[in-house]
């Protein structure tokens, strides 16, 4: 008998009957080559967002402890629909939601962290020749509560089972054939990587390429765990991420990466006293909250008032002013001014390490479009640059050209796989 595997199917792998089949056939064809088949399913097609919009419809500001309760209950749909379907195919399955495999978080619902994977109930279906499907992007935290692992999730409740049981490989099926040079809905003829490293993976998906989770990634690099990130739609390999050993000489840049999901939250006439900064992100971060980029001006000899601006997920905006208010308040901020329509365009090189120029470049190319860049952070191997949400699309064509990362010399393939 062969090893374990983890197999992830993404909500549109799983959105309507025909597919839920065809994820049983192909979990069933990797029981029948002799694995330890354990499969992690999403919520189908669109219900996640779904889920959200009823809540906003009964509640202003839900619960995040009765919204947990609701979004997890798309997963557990998916995998007893799936387990059914893999019993008709002569097989025997069983489904359990994330709580029944032992996924053990903290308690910040709506973005829990996973703690521990106590994998024994697991570990007696494999035992007795059972394939076990897990309901993603969920637990059960400290407190006893069912939570759920933030959005995109299921990836990293795979790559945590990985880890847990020592699977050979994390198989995440999706709706691409792999991890592209650019996200292939922008750009049609971005490149599949063949090879991505995880120091790369992780900037990647925290610049926004959503295709793997950030925290999946993370969770793979400190676990060591290979993700193959592939079509469930075609056999043909798609991407492996794994660590920098394994990767060969990295390009100059590797991918251009956006999110439009940013907001900018900018804090008019800041008192300059020591401390004022360390109040105002103790409390973002008391309240779960990610900052990403910081700008802060300084007063100048005029007398001027001093400003600092940030960025958060857009999501997060509504978090984010209840825990600022009361702080501004009491130091004496004069005023918040918000804006939400902001986004993010990235380039992501291990290449750039070793070469200047690449911020030259990417200022300049922008400048070129006529494209007003808002602020700018970057990392030894990221640039990033916040640009208004409508700028994004172009944004991102223009710096894919102008590093030369398209797929011309490479053959080119239906990002998409099959058609539905
Ligand atoms: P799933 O439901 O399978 O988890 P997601 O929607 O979370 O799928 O992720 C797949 C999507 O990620 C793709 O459809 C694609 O539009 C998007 N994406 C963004 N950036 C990239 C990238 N660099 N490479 C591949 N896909 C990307
Ligand atoms: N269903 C969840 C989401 O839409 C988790 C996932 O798909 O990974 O975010
Ligand atoms: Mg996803």
């Amino acid at each position: 008998m062969s090893g374990t595997v983890v197999m992830k199917f993404g909500g549109t792998s799983v959105a309507d009957a025909e597919r839920i089949k065809r994820a049983a056939r192909r979990i069933v064809s990797a029981r029948e080559q002799g694995h330890r088949v354990v499969a992690v399913l999403s919520a189908r097609g669109k219900t996640t967002d779904e889920l959200i919009s009823a809540a906003e419809e009964v509640s202003t500001n839900p619960d995040p402890r009765e919204m947990d309760m609701l979004l997890s209950t798309g997963e557990r749909i998916s995998c007893a629909l799936c387990a059914m379907a893999i019993n008709d195919l002569g097989h025997r399955a069983i489904s359990l939601t994330g709580s029944q495999a032992g996924i053990v978080t903290d308690t910040s619902h709506t973005k829990a962290r996973i703690l521990d994977v106590r994998a024994d109930r697991i570990h007696e279906a494999l035992d007795e020749d059972l394939i076990v499907l897990v309901a993603g992007f969920q637990g059960v935290s400290t407190a006893r509560d069912v939570t759920t692992l933030g959005r995109g999730g299921s990836d990293t409740t795979a790559v945590a089972l990985a880890a847990a049981l020592d699977a050979e490989v994390c198989d995440i099926y999706t709706d691409v054939a792999g991890v592209y040079s650019a996200d292939p809905r922008i750009v049609p003829d971005a490149r599949k990587l063949p090879v991505v490293s995880f120091e790369e993976m992780l900037e990647m998906s925290a610049s926004g390429a959503g295709v793997l989770q950030l925290r999946s990634v993370e969770y793979a690099r400190n676990h060591n765990v290979r993700i193959h990130c592939r079509s469930s739609f075609t056999e043909a390999p798609g991407t492996l991420v794994v660590g920098e050993e394994e990767t060969m000489e990295r390009p100059l840049i590797t991918a251009v990466t956006h999110s439009r999901d940013e907001a900018r939250l900018t804090l008019l006439g800041v008192p300059d006293h020591p401390g004022v900064s360390g109040r105002i992100f103790t409390a973002l971060a008391e309240a779960n909250i990610n900052v990403d980029m910081i700008i802060q001006d300084e007063p100048d000899n005029d007398g001027a008032e001093a400003h600092m601006s940030f960025t958060v997920p857009r999501t997060d905006l509504r978090q984010a002013r209840l825990a600022l208010d009361p702080v501004a308040a009491e130091v004496g901020i004069r005023a918040i001014s918000e804006n939400s329509d902001m986004g993010k365009v990235s380039v992501v090189g291990a290449g750039m390490k070793s070469h200047p120029g690449v911020a030259a470049k990417v200022f300049s190319t922008l400048g070129d479009q006529g494209i007003n860049i808002e602020m700018i952070s970057t990392s030894p191997i990221k640039i990033s640059c916040v640009v208004s949400v409508e700028a994004v699309d172009r944004a991102v064509r223009a710096l894919h050209e102008a590093f030369d990362l398209g797929a011309d010399q490479i053959e080119v393939e239906h990002p998409f796989g099959a058609p539905a």
